[in-house]
């Protein structure tokens, strides 16, 4: 067994003020909670290694893999739309970098590692809900096949945080294509350090989008991957919850699973952060947000998009307002799909806007009433069914027109079964008290979204079990 670990640390070999280099803070005793085995094998990971005490030992930051680099990384970004000028990895360490099994470079991350010259205020610590919540619905995330940072492992610290009450502390192993958000191209934009601007762009092209050309095509890169991104969310009714720049990663991936969760019944407005007071980051609203984030990744590539600013204000600005377009075409692709349509017809966006009227009005559950149109129950979710059946005459006048398998398609677009919060709740619940049962089943129902191989999974909460607000995983 070896707790070697191949790594190449690319981003080490930047400049120095592009991160602290730093080691994980040790912890009391490390405990193991699990190590996604598929996710090692990617990695080319010995998963045996990982989960032995020496294995676990590193997982928690007590020892170091060999060939890591530890080292914090150094961002800005918009908090709510006010201004941070530094925040970085203040509970969080790269270990360093690996090519995995496709030839991709992968990231590892410590989360919950301890301070860090970015810590601020905050203990630099996570405790087991935000560790649990974030394996269950990134892992969900990467099933859904939607793209996301991934879950490689939780361990307990054998520690308590304190936050509302003492509670039990725990780092999770996060791997993603990389850690690079909007907000690290704010911090050098905002320092004017121009310098330092050109050899992120750089980087980033290199690691992310090699056929990117220059910073004016990177940035139309990343608009479009984020386009995408979005209205991959919107289909499956996830709401991010902080769609702060910091957590708006530059090649498209989920990032930073916070008080995000997934609806269950319908409605645009919804809303889970506790501390998202003005519905900012709604579910509706994200599209517009993430609209909002691009525009500042626009401003930020500007001194390197043309020397002549109203050349380059020119450029970016109408980069950025490709975005709807985009946005637009992506979420028909989607939408269409969940309703069984491989054709496009103009009458196609009508028809979709007109089922998600009558669900928000009736506020059905959404997961279920999509998952329903291919199995025969999605009549069964309104409250007033006449409203349904109105739609659903249209429907099945579109639906005559599909030379395809509607079925089929609409059973591997529509997921049965999605992270529901109470069931996310449930697992972080018992995990406090060290049950990691309803964790390890949750995740093996989550694993295989669009087949039903529990029914209960399903159900949305009974009315005392509806989780009203998840809070900021700290
Ligand atoms: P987040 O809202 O989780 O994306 O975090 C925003 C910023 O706060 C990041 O710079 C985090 O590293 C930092 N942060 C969050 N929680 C903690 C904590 N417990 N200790 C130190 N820094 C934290
Ligand atoms: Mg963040």
């Amino acid at each position: 067994m070896s707790l070697s670990i191949p790594f190449d640390n690319s981003y080490g070999r930047l400049p120095e003020r592009f991160y602290t280099r730093q080691d994980p803070v040790p912890v009391a005793e490390p405990g193991l909670i699990a190590v996604n085995q598929k996710l090692a094998q990617e990695l080319g990971l010995d998963f045996q290694a990982l989960t032995s005490e020496p294995g676990v030992a590193a997982l928690a930051g007590n020892a170091r893999f060999d060939g890591a680099d530890p080292l914090a990384q150094v961002y800005a970004g918009h908090q709510f739309g006010g201004w941070s000028p530094r925040l970085g990895d203040g509970r969080a360490i790269l270990l360093g970098e690996l090519i995995d099994n496709k030839g991709l470079r992968r990231d590892i991350q410590l989360k919950g590692s301890g301070r860090t010259p970015y810590s601020r205020g905050g203990d630099g610590r996570a405790w087991v809900g935000p560790v649990i919540r974030e394996y269950i619905v990134s892992e969900a995330m990467h099933a859904l096949g939607i793209p996301t940072t991934r879950a490689l492992a939780a361990v307990t610290t054998g520690e308590t945080v304190m936050r509302e009450r003492p509670l039990p502390g725990a780092v999770l192993t996060r791997v993603a294509s990389s850690h690079i958000r909007v907000g690290t191209f704010q911090y050098f934009a905002s320092q004017r350090d121009t310098e330092a601007l050109r050899a992120l762009t750089d980087y980033v092209i290199a690691r992310h989008y090699p056929d990117a050309g220059n910073a004016l095509e990177l940035l139309e890169n990343v608009i479009a991957l984020q386009a995408r991104l979005i209205a991959r969310w919107m289909g499956v009714g996830f709401i991010h919850g902080v769609m702060n720049t910091d957590n708006s990663h530059v090649a498209g991936e989920t990032i930073d699973y916070g008080p995000c969760a997934f609806m269950d019944d319908f409605h645009p407005d919804k809303v889970f952060s506790s501390i998202d007071q003005f519905g900012r980051y709604a579910y509706g609203r994200q599209p517009e947000i993430a609209v909002w984030n691009m525009a500042q990744l626009a401003t930020s590539l500007l001194p390197l998009i043309d020397e002549d600013i109203d050349k380059a204000v020119k450029l970016a600005t109408d980069a950025v307002h490709r975005f709807p377009d985009i946005y637009r075409e992506a979420w028909l692709k989607e939408f269409r799909a969940k309703i069984g349509l491989a054709t496009e017809e103009d009458g196609d966006a009508a028809l979709i806007e007109g089922l998600l009227g009558r669900m928000a009005t009736l506020r059905v559950d959404f997961t279920n009433t999509f998952r329903g149109l291919s199995e025969g129950t999605a009549r069964q979710q309104f409250s007033d069914p006449a409203a349904y059946d109105g739609w659903a005459e249209e429907w099945q006048a579109r639906l005559a027109r599909e030379p395809g398998d509607p079925i089929a398609l609409m059973r591997a677009t529509n997921p049965a079964v999605i992270p529901r919060n109470h069931r996310v709740e449930e697992a972080i619940q018992a995990a406090t008290s060290e049950d990691y049962a309803p964790f390890f089943k949750l995740n093996a129902v989550l694993s295989k979204p669009f087949e039903l191989s529990e029914a209960d999974y399903a159900k949305p909460p009974q009315p005392e079990e509806v989780v009203h607000q998840t809070f900021c995983g700290t």
